[in-house]
């Protein structure tokens, strides 16, 4: 019997050069009604990016996960997304 084959992992490419967006937009708080900003932070199957990939500050994915949180409950997005 052969030994199964090790599944290789997708490397994720990192940008190093990212900024937050919302820093440079000069947004101080993140609203759970803004829908539109929100959603550019949701993967297609409705997850969160974290924020190695998308170059958020601490402070702003802080406020990102609560307000998807937020609008979730207040079904403004969906909780998870059949492709
Ligand atoms: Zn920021």
């Amino acid at each position: 019997m052969a030994a199964p084959k090790k599944q290789q992992k997708k490397k994720v490419r990192i940008n190093k050069n990212l900024r937050c967006q919302l820093c440079i937009e000069g947004i101080s708080e993140v609203s759970y009604k803004d829908t539109y900003r929100i959603s550019k932070f949701l993967s297609r199957r409705g997850k969160i990016i974290p924020r190695i990939r998308t170059g958020t500050c601490a402070r702003h994915q802080n406020q990102i996960a609560n307000a998807v949180k937020n609008a979730r409950y207040m079904a403004l997005l969906p909780y998870t997304n059949n492709i």
